[in-house]
């Protein structure tokens, strides 16, 4: 990260996408990424190794992550739901492995059928996986702290299970958690109390990355809090795709185009051409007709005299 200050992680090829209904064709998924690689986004998430028949949306990503491992310079996420899903994710070559781990216990028995035994289970057959491959093959792996702001089904998470979880990932092999606010619960507050928390009990180099929602119009507010808390990964989805379910009007993840132009406009440098990265959304409305794209920057256009931080 040496020439930029802070990395924008895109989640729309998977996060988006598992939130609409339509299927993405696979050539299109491409060109999705293989643009905002050229506007500048160094990391991008593009799928989950989850059982094609839950998510049909996803279930191309062995070839997705194939085809953007040969874009230089570009670090490819996946998701993986457990230790199985961890093997094709590694087989298939994504250089970083994120397994949710939802600290609702509640939450977790119903989306991932597993208690949290059976997801820190899960993440140390993972960390046990990597470390038997040749350092240079290791793919970089985050546990993720899901619904920690909140859950729909439990409301409110005690912080000792909060501290407890992010510990046992760490123990269980993590290279490092991460915060992810689910639901969209988090206020800026909470972002500032939990980065502390975790950060107290596994120390500031396990947390330096936050997946944030926009479904209460907090997303760029709790962003802001997490950049002057130290964090230097921000997740966000190109023209928020995805929405809410619940809230008509509100985007899925931060606006990948609204966060850059908040971060350059403050001075801070995130390798990534606005122009190029909001002329990647015809691509979007081109393969996903009638889906809602959100984002101000894109429709006010950038302020005269407007030039990115070099
Ligand atoms: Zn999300």
């Amino acid at each position: 990260m040496a020439d930029i200050d802070i990395l924008v992680s895109e989640v729309g090829p998977r996060d988006g996408l598992q939130s609409i209904k339509a299927l993405m064709p696979t050539e299109a998924k491409k060109a999705w990424i293989d643009a905002e690689a050229a506007a500048g986004v160094r990391e991008i998430e593009v799928g989950s190794f989850v059982p094609a028949k839950l998510l049909p949306q996803l279930a191309d990503t062995a070839e997705i992550v194939a085809h953007a491992r040969a874009i230089p310079g570009l670090t490819v996420a996946v998701l993986v739901p457990n230790a199985r899903g961890a093997e094709a994710a590694i087989a298939a070559g994504a250089h970083k492995l994120t397994l949710p781990l939802s600290v609702s216990e509640t939450h977790s028995l119903a989306n991932l059928r597993r208690t949290h035994a059976q997801v820190l289970d899960e993440a140390r057959a993972i960390a046990d996986m990597i470390r038997a491959l040749p350092e240079a093959q290791r793919p970089h792996f985050e546990g993720s702290l899901s619904t920690v702001f909140g859950c729909t089904l439990e409301g409110a998470i005690p912080d000792a299970q909060v501290a407890r979880l992010a510990e046992a990932l760490m123990a269980a092999g993590c290279d490092e958690v991460g915060l992810s606010d689910t639901t969209g619960y988090a206020d800026p507050a909470a972002v500032k109390r939990l980065i502390g928390l975790v950060r107290g009990v596994a120390g500031d180099a396990a947390l330096t990355g936050i997946h944030l929602h926009n479904t209460r119009g907090l997303g760029l507010a709790n962003a802001l809090m997490a950049l002057e808390c130290g964090l230097t990964t921000l997740d966000a989805s190109l023209g928020g795709l995805g929405g809410c379910p619940f809230a008509p009007g509100a985007s899925g993840n931060i606006v990948t185009e609204d966060l850059v132009f908040m971060l350059e406009a403050m001075g801070l440098r995130t390798g990534i051409d606005i122009d190029a990265l909001v002329a990647v959304r015809s691509i979007l409305a081109a393969a996903l007709p009638g889906e809602a794209l959100y984002g101000f920057v894109p429709d006010a256009g950038l302020p005269k005299g407007w030039r990115t931080q070099a």
